[in-house]
């Protein structure tokens, strides 16, 4: 993915990032292993397999970043727009017509971390 951009806070907790590996995820060692478990543990039942396949991939590129609390902003697969996702709903044209999106799979999982 062409989006990645490097993070010089965790996305979880926003204590600075030291490592080349903590910096390309956004997420310190602590707050990755807790986004992994999550990816578990996170009620994905609405979600094909391929969705969440996509949706671990945008978290460990950093590519959904939080704004507000319940808020994330969603970079496109092709790294040119940015969409606003909530667990319940999201700017992307999937998300606009209703369905469920991977960008909201990640919010699931996120927000179970
Ligand atoms: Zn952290
Ligand atoms: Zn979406």
């Amino acid at each position: 993915m062409s989006a990645t951009t490097e993070h010089t806070n965790c996305l979880r907790c926003g204590r600075t990032l030291t490592s080349t590996t903590s910096r390309t995820t956004g997420y310190g060692p602590t707050c990755r292993a807790k986004v992994r478990n999550a990816q578990r543990t996170a009620d994905l039942t609405d979600y094909k397999p391929a969705q969440i396949d996509s949706a671990r991939e945008l978290i460990e590129d950093g590519a959904i970043i939080p704004l507000r609390p319940r808020i994330y902003r969603a970079v496109s697969s092709d790294g040119t727009e940015t969409y606003l996702t909530a667990r319940q709903g999201c700017t992307c044209p999937a998300g606009i017509k209703g369905r469920n999106c991977y960008h909201r799979a990640a919010v699931a999982i996120l927000t179970a971390a």
